[in-house]
């Protein structure tokens, strides 16, 4: 497998994708679909005697357009067949259910987040501007966890780990190590809430695949961004900490404030937002809000949430400590 390392700095920038050769070639996500990620990828694949062409397979860790935006550009060229989860599939694939299911609810909690109109208004211009990057829908050949995809030649087994997306899924390898997306990465924690506004619980979802990727102990992983991560246990133990702290910061932000909404939680955490930030900063403080209430540390009215009496002592147990 070679990791080739793509110089885009849209999104969260520095995009992966991985390159198997074999019997089966194949591509681990494709980054977006822009000129420029397109000449990067195909000058990196030639340096390794690949044409576009040659691709079989074109496997998908989720349907975010930094990953998935070349398959359908590709799969014309190749024919190849492109898969990724189930619960992604109709992004991909450009289903019209699917795609009004997913801004229904984008349009739905931007709303019950108290998100002002003019942030509305930037975050809408914004997704327009970046639509061309998102590439064609590709016909899809969907995959469901625990299914084994034969690449180069070797053997990965789907691992469904939603949280940042609802099919986002990681592969893992023979040799023990693991390819996470988004699911692992190594510098900042992957967002969760406003990442994939279909995900129900998205915060509570997402920390049960950090304590299922620190109890598998896997001996390196490659993200879906920058480098390669030696201990995924231990760094999934850091996101669990982090989240732990939030949580935490949430309840206090909640008893400063009193009963308020997700874009007052988001304010406070993260300050004044731009572009894609719009909708993750408050989706964001949706999940540690949404978390909190599952586990009865907050409570929802119509005025907004509020922390419950007890809330500052039990904060540090909403997320597992491993
Ligand atoms: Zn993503
Ligand atoms: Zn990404």
């Amino acid at each position: 497998m070679e990791r080739i390392s793509l110089g885009n700095t849209e999104f969260e920038g520095r995009n992966n994708a991985y390159l198997f050769t074999g019997d089966r070639t194949a591509l681990v996500d494709t980054g977006l679909s822009t000129p420029a990620v397109r000449e990067d990828l195909e000058a990196e694949l030639a340096s390794r005697g690949v044409d576009v062409t040659d691709l079989d397979l074109i496997l998908l860790t989720h349907w975010h357009h930094d990953h998935a935006g070349l398959a359908a550009a590709f799969q014309r060229e190749s024919d190849a067949t492109v898969r990724v989860h189930a619960d992604d599939a109709g992004l991909v694939s450009g289903d019209e259910g699917e795609v009004a299911r997913l801004e229904d609810a984008r349009d739905r909690l931007l709303e019950a987040w108290g998100t002002p109109k003019d942030q509305r208004d930037a975050l809408v211009a914004f997704l327009d501007a970046s639509e061309d990057k998102a590439g064609a829908p590709a016909t899809v050949d969907s995959l469901s966890d625990g299914e084994t995809v034969q690449v180069g030649d070797d053997t990965l087994r789907a691992v469904h780990a939603p949280g940042h997306t609802e099919g986002m899924t990681c592969y893992v390898r023979e040799d023990g190590t693991i390819l996470t997306g988004d699911a692992l990465l190594p510098s900042y924690t992957p967002n969760v809430g406003g990442s994939d506004p279909r995900v129900e619980d998205p915060l509570g979802t997402y920390l049960g695949v950090l304590v299922d990727l620190v109890e598998a102990g896997y001996d390196r992983a490659y993200p879906g961004h920058r480098d390669p991560i030696d201990d995924p246990a231990a760094r999934a133990r850091e996101i669990l900490d982090h989240h732990r702290d939030r949580a935490r910061r949430v309840i206090e932000i909640l008893g400063e404030r009193g009963t308020t909404d997700a874009w007052t939680v988001s304010s406070a955490l993260f300050g004044d937002l731009e572009g894609v930030h719009i909708i993750h900063g408050p989706g964001e403080s949706y999940a540690h809000l949404e978390h909190l209430r599952r586990e009865g540390l907050v409570e929802q009215t119509d005025e907004g949430y509020a922390a419950t009496v007890g809330a500052p002592a039990a904060a540090d147990d909403v997320v597992p400590t491993l």
